[in-house]
């Protein structure tokens, strides 16, 4: 099974072992790339262990499984990676009430511990609800299109 977060790897070669705790994250995009995955498996405690420590403070499991409820994750694109400043800028496709939208977003990531944090981000203008058409190619990446491809897991 190629993994949630649309690389071309199987999820037991890619995510897995991540969230698994069996290996750390190798850069800031595994690590985004690992968060991704946990929101589509709604493993809502890693999300909250790969915060940095200081935004970690104050969030809770609760916090993220409520404000997830409604959404179901289903791709993510890597724009642009900056391994200078530690910044990964995705575009992460879900499903809310059956409409289609986009989170774009430049995370900044920090290294605690020799391990990769998610710190904080900025939210692109363009994120919020978009329409794909039926033809389109799926934004998973998997060079099919939409309509046989992720629209069916709406
Ligand atoms: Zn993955
Ligand atoms: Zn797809």
């Amino acid at each position: 099974m190629r993994c949630y977060c649309c690389s071309s790897l199987s999820y037991s070669h890619c995510c897995e072992p991540i969230l698994l705790k069996q290996q750390t994250a190798g850069s800031p995009e595994a690590l985004m790339r690992s968060r991704f995955t946990a929101y589509c498996l709604q493993k809502y405690q890693y999300i909250v262990d790969t915060y940095s420590e200081n935004e970690r403070a104050g969030i809770t499991v609760e916090d993220i499984a409520q404000s997830a409820s409604d959404t179901r994750w289903f791709a993510l694109n890597i724009n642009s990676t900056d391994t200078t400043a530690q910044i990964v800028e995705f575009t992460a496709f879900y499903y809310e009430k059956s409409k289609t939208g986009i989170l774009h977003e430049s995370s900044t990531f920090v290294l605690e511990n020799s391990e990769w944090r998610y710190s904080t981000g900025i939210i692109h203008d363009n994120t919020g609800m978009i329409k794909i058409g039926r033809n389109d190619p799926c934004p998973c990446l998997s060079n099919k299109k939409f309509k046989q491809c992720c629209s069916r897991i709406r």
